[in-house]
This record gives structure tokens, sequence and C-alpha cells, in this order.
């Protein structure tokens, strides 16, 4: 871990131990059980064609506060996340670039400052809520060249070998097929293109516990206070955990036909940046 990053895990603890001296948190955490035969919304089970609508439920409620709750609940933290995970994709000017379950188009601007005035970008979600706040801040930014589309990741709306470099930030835990979703991320990948998945995974060991407490109890809370919406935020919290943990979703990558796949713990393991290729 950087010193930075130290730094911002300390500020992460006075935060934790501010908001708990402020709401005398008491209750425990409810882990139901999962039902194979259903999937998952969070620690809810429930059917294959509920999940979709219920998550888009969820940005739909989040999108207007969706920034700066990132910013809260990070501390930040998310901006060096997500340097991080475009520097692996090693952009370069020009390049066809595709910021796939985009949302509010944070990662879509940064990559146009890399990829410049030649490059291709678009930016897809299948939540209207969450591209509409995307547009209007891709507009203030002057990024009119942007392509917006609704999209689930599922079945993408675009040709065979059509982007240089695909990321997917915080998003992948959200769509309900996610091997799908991995196939059609590679399927629209050129040759030598590569993909990269931004998003919460499993924290080493000492951090578990903390980052449990913080995730189930805090969260919520600052959802409800900021966003007046615990119930999201609990839903983030929850699908964070239910989400493949390092080795497993690297194995999802090589099945969908990524080649060479790596990852890269950040913040002990909090996030995690899953690489592959196609070739
Ligand atoms: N990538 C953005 C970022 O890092 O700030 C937004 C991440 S936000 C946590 C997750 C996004 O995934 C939401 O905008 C949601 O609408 C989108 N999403 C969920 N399911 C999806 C699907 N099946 N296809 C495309 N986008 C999806």
């Amino acid at each position: 871990m950087s010193i930075l990053e130290i730094t911002r895990v300390v500020l992460l603890g006075f935060e934790i131990f501010f908001v708990m001296m402020a709401y005398n948190l008491q209750d425990s955490i409810d882990m139901d059980k999962n039902n194979p035969s259903k999937t998952h919304f969070g620690y809810q089970d429930v059917d294959w064609d509920q999940k979709q609508a219920k998550v888009n439920e969820v940005f739909h409620s989040v999108a207007h506060k969706y920034d700066l709750m990132n910013d809260l609940m990070s501390m930040g933290l998310h901006r060096y996340w997500k340097e991080r995970a475009l520097q692996k994709l090693l952009l370069r000017q020009g390049m066809a670039v595709l910021d796939l379950a985009g949302g509010t188009g944070d990662l879509t601007k940064r990559i146009a400052k890399k990829i410049g005035n030649t490059g291709k970008l678009v930016l897809a979600d299948i939540n209207e809520s969450m591209l509409q706040e995307g547009l209007r801040r891709l507009d203030d930014a002057g990024l009119f060249q942007v392509e917006c589309v609704t999209a689930n990741a599922e079945v993408l709306p675009f040709p065979d070998g059509h982007f240089d470099a695909v990321i997917i930030g915080f998003g992948l835990r959200n769509v309900r097929d996610q091997n799908a979703a991995l196939r059609e991320i590679y399927r629209v990948l050129k040759k030598e293109g590569r993909a990269l998945i931004l998003e919460f995974s499993r924290p080493v060991g000492f951090l578990q516990k903390p980052y449990d407490w913080y995730s189930f109890k805090v969260l919520p809370r600052l959802g409800q206070l900021v966003a007046q919406d615990a119930e999201s935020y609990r839903y983030l919290a929850e699908s964070i955990r239910k989400h493949p943990e390092q080795e497993v979703l690297k194995d999802m990558m090589q099945e969908a036909g990524f080649a060479d796949v790596s990852y890269e713990n950040l913040t002990g393991g909090i996030v995690a940046l899953h690489l592959g290729w196609k070739f």
C-alpha cells in the first residue's frame, strides 16, 4: 500500500468512528442463505427475471447522488482505483474504447483525456437515469463526441471486433448473467484488444471484519443520511459479498476466452483489477 492509501484507510477509520458515535449501531448483520434455484439480489433470493429490474430500481434511485456518495463512501479512493485501472489498460491516442456499465461517465471522462479527439469513445449502461446524469456531465465537460448507448452487458449492440479496449467499473457484480457479459465483452474486442474489470473483491484477512462492519453498518446509514436511501446502499454492500472472488473471476474470464488473465489487488483486496487479452 502506498502512503496515500494508508492515509486514506486511517481517515476511513475516523469516518467510521464518527458515524458509529452518531448512530450507536446495535443491530446484527442479516445474512440470508442462498437458494441455488434462484439468483440473488444482494442477499435476497429473487426470480432470475426479477433481478435486472431490481438493480435498475437501485441505480435509478441513486443516480442523482451517485458521484457524491462515491467520494464519501470511498473517501475519494475510487479516484485512485480508477486511475490505476486506466494505467493498466495502456490506452493510447486514437483508440476505440467502451466504458461498459459506465453510469454517470466518471471513467468515460478520464478515458477521453487519454485517447484524445481522434479516439472513439462509447459510454454504455442499461439504466437511463444513470446515462442521463452521465450525458449532462459529459456535456458540462465539453465531451460532445462521446456516444451514449443504452445497452445490457449481456447482449451488446456492437459488432464483433469493434473496440481496442473495454472497461467495466463497479458494474459486473450488478449484471445478472456475468458469464454472458464476459463473452460479449470478448466478442466486441478487436484482436489484441484488452478488457479490464474494476470491481470490489475480497479483502485480505485483517481487513475483513472492519470492512464488513463498515459495509453493513455504516454504508446504509451514510446512504440514509446523505441520499435518504438506506436500502440501495445496503444492496450495494450485499452485492459486493455475492460477487465472485479474485481467483473465481479470473477463471470466468479464461472460460469466456480471455488470454493472459491476471489480477491486481488494490487497498488490500477491497478492490481488484482483472485484466484479460484477446489474441
Ligand atoms: N462505472 C461507473 C463508475 O465506476 O462510476 C458506474 C458504476 S455503478 C456502481 C454500476 C452501473 O452498472 C450502473 O450504472 C448500472 O445501471 C449498471 N448496470 C447494471 N446492470 C447492467 C447491465 N446488465 N448492463 C449494463 N449496465 C448495467
